[in-house]
Order: C-alpha cells, then sequence, then structure tokens
C-alpha cells in the first residue's frame, strides 16, 4: 500500500518520519540541548510534537500528522 510518508534524513544520526503535503508545515530541524548533564538530547520544535525514539545510535523523530492520517504502523516499519 502507497503510504504519503516520507524518511528525511536532516544528518547522519538524525531523522524525520513526516506526512508529505500535510495540513501544515512540519519543522524537519533539529538542535542539540547541550544543557543536560548528559549526552546531547536532539530536540524538535515541530508544532506536532514529533515522539523521539532511538534506532541503535541514530534519533529519529516520528511526527504526527496535522490532517489525522494513520502513519504509525508504517513508521514502525520502515524502522526495522
Ligand atoms: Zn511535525
Amino acid at each position: 500500500m502507497e503510504s504519503p510518508w516520507t524518511v528525511f534524513i536532516e544528518s547522519g544520526k538524525v531523522r524525520h518520519v513526516l506526512p508529505l503535503d500535510d495540513a501544515e508545515e512540519h519543522i524537519d530541524s533539529s538542535w542539540e540541548d547541550n544543557s543536560y548533564p548528559f549526552d546531547p538530547v536532539p530536540q524538535c520544535d515541530c508544532p506536532c510534537h514529533p515522539r523521539r525514539e532511538y534506532e541503535k545510535d541514530i534519533c529519529i523523530f516520528i511526527h504526527s500528522s496535522f490532517d489525522g492520517r494513520e502513519g504509525l504502523e508504517w513508521a514502525n516499519e520502515i524502522l526495522k
């Protein structure tokens, strides 16, 4: 099944799973919170409040669609 989601590779360590042509724009960039006492934690300021997951040492932001489309299962598929 064709799914209107895409993976954006921001860097070698940060990726975003984003809905395509969503009702509102997503922010597909992140910044590192160096004030954290341990390793820097990537933060994404997208208004959809993306979920942060880790695949080994790669940080993946799973964005939520503004138009309510279902993408979670597909996201889990590609992250295997
Ligand atoms: Zn988003």
